[in-house]
């Protein structure tokens, strides 16, 4: 069976509530939001962040694993995502003015640099393992984002993080019969849905309505990004409206089987 380990699951930090991460492998995470709590030192062996977009809840455990763990490490890390995403990080985030610019920082005890920025192409195949690849497709958010497709062996599970429409998530989980599980995110109460709406996100009313075009009932749905203020009302409303649905609602440290 494989794995994936849900490192952070919410939609906004809060106390016992870390913002997005999922670890794939040893070396592989997709977003950086609870690297920190989740990994501590084995967060050094982090090798490639695959990020979805480059909102702080997404990003911000960049700084403290590279900070914390600075003189551990013994390869570079590779921040990797879309350019507009890549442009950002770079020039708001680690730009010697928020945090240190670790491109230019050789590591402890080499002459390479401690992180590597790398551009993504939406549909894009990359190995991350033995028989292990993802492949970002877009999705629709504030800001240029995708969302992944992991494979590993003959099962995927796509992951859409932050978005308003499922549109291009449905398409692929159409044609590839291969994925196997599905998360989606849920961040805003249905009485939320201008603000949704506004700041590209769904509620349950949203996200069901989507679902129902989805030509597929064979996948397991599982649910991230929720806003903890709002954990009880969303579960609540999940539950009267999933219809042929079971969604499961994530916490940190959940591992997903697909
Ligand atoms: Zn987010
Ligand atoms: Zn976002």
């Amino acid at each position: 069976m494989n794995e994936i380990k849900i490192l952070g699951a919410y939609g906004t930090k809060a106390k016992g509530a870390g913002t997005s991460s999922f670890y794939l492998n040893e070396r592989n995470v997709i977003d950086a939001g609870n690297l920190l709590n989740t990994l501590e030192e084995e967060s050094a062996k982090i090798e490639n962040i695959w990020l979805t977009h480059s909102h702080l809840d997404h990003i911000c455990d960049i700084a403290y694993i590279l900070d914390n763990y600075f003189s551990i490490r013994n390869k570079t890390l590779n921040i990797i995502g879309l350019p507009a995403t890549i442009k950002a990080v770079k020039k708001h985030f680690l730009n010697d003015l928020i945090w240190p610019d670790f491109s230019r920082i050789p590591m402890h005890a080499s002459n390479e640099m401690t992180v590597a920025y790398i551009e993504l192409v939406y549909g894009a195949k990359y190995k991350i393992g033995d028989d292990e690849y993802i492949t970002p497709f877009k999705t629709d958010h504030t800001v240029p984002s995708c969302g992944y497709v992991y494979k590993k062996n003959s099962n995927s599970v796509l992951i859409t993080a932050d978005t308003y429409s499922l549109d291009t998530a449905i398409k692929i989980l159409e044609s590839q019969i291969d994925i196997k599980s599905m998360i989606l995110e849920c961040s805003f109460p249905s009485s939320m849905d201008k603000l949704a709406k506004e700041s590209k996100h769904l509620t349950p009313k949203l996200l069901f309505e989507k679902l129902d075009e989805l030509k597929r009932d064979d996948i397991e749905l599982y649910i991230n990004h929720v806003k903890p203020l709002f954990l009880e009302k969303i579960t609540q409303e999940i539950e009267l409206l999933s219809g042929k649905w079971v969604p499961k609602i994530l916490k940190d440290n959940e591992i997903i089987y697909f």
